[in-house]
């Protein structure tokens, strides 16, 4: 998801990352983390629990 960030020094000519397959059916969201069938960084949690959000710093916070 970071690579789909848009940065000001990138080449205006390259299509932004798109991170590949399709959002779930609002009826249909999966157990565990919505994008449990997308992520390449999936792992056997991934399809059981949705992480909680963890402070990192004042400004930043991470799911996973
Ligand atoms: S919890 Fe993180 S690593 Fe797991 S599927 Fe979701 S985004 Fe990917």
């Amino acid at each position: 998801m970071l690579k789909s960030i848009p940065k000001l020094e990138d080449d205006r000519t390259q299509k932004l990352h798109v991170i590949p397959g399709k959002v779930p059916c609002l009826q249909e969201i999966p157990v565990g983390c919505r994008f449990v069938e997308r992520c390449e960084y999936v792992t056997s949690i991934c399809h059981e629990k949705d992480p909680d959000i963890k402070e990192v710093s004042n400004t930043h916070r991470v799911k996973c």
